[in-house]
């Protein structure tokens, strides 16, 4: 069993693909975001996509980690509330800009502020956001499900063991 659960941590740690990171801001926060300036950020459910071709698991972990430095628009917002929930498509493919694009229509159909942070998570692409706002965990749920490819989500335990 030992072998097979070491064969399983190499073989998750070669997965490349594309992720979607949740949290849940209690009540309104103004956040510094690097060179985005401060963002007043309504309470509610994030929802963040990205991508890492070089190494998922290690990406992921890297953004569930207290103890980095603030790089990416994500860290600066998780430095204030980490992230409870992490989704994967680990199929070796750049997702991370369809699923900005389909969950901004996703979310036209909900109530609430859905796009805080225009410009974060999405220097290097025409997005408008990486990061969307919704109300609840049902619709964190729904939206996540609705994209395609779909993510998975993943036990964090897993992600950590890595
Ligand atoms: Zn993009």
């Amino acid at each position: 069993m030992k072998v097979a659960s070491s064969r399983t941590r190499k073989a998750a740690k070669r997965q490349t693909g594309s992720y979607a990171l949740v949290l849940r801001l209690p009540s309104r926060r103004k956040i510094s975001v690097g060179k985005l300036g401060v963002v007043s950020f309504p309470r509610g459910y994030y929802i963040y996509f990205g991508s890492a071709l070089g190494g998922l698991r290690a990406r992921t972990a890297r953004h569930l980690r207290s103890d980095k430095k603030l790089h990416w628009h994500a860290d600066y917002l998780s430095a204030e509330v980490p992230w409870s929930q992490v989704w994967e498509m680990a199929d070796g493919q750049r997702w991370e800009c369809e699923w900005a694009k389909e969950a901004s229509g996703f979310t036209e159909s909900t109530r609430g502020i859905t796009h805080p942070a225009p410009g974060f998570g999405s220097s290097d692409c025409k997005c408008p956001t990486h990061l969307i706002r919704v109300n609840n965990p049902q619709e964190v749920r729904a939206l996540l499900r609705s994209l395609s490819p779909a993510p998975r989500r993943i036990r964090l335990g897993t992600i950590t063991a890595a």
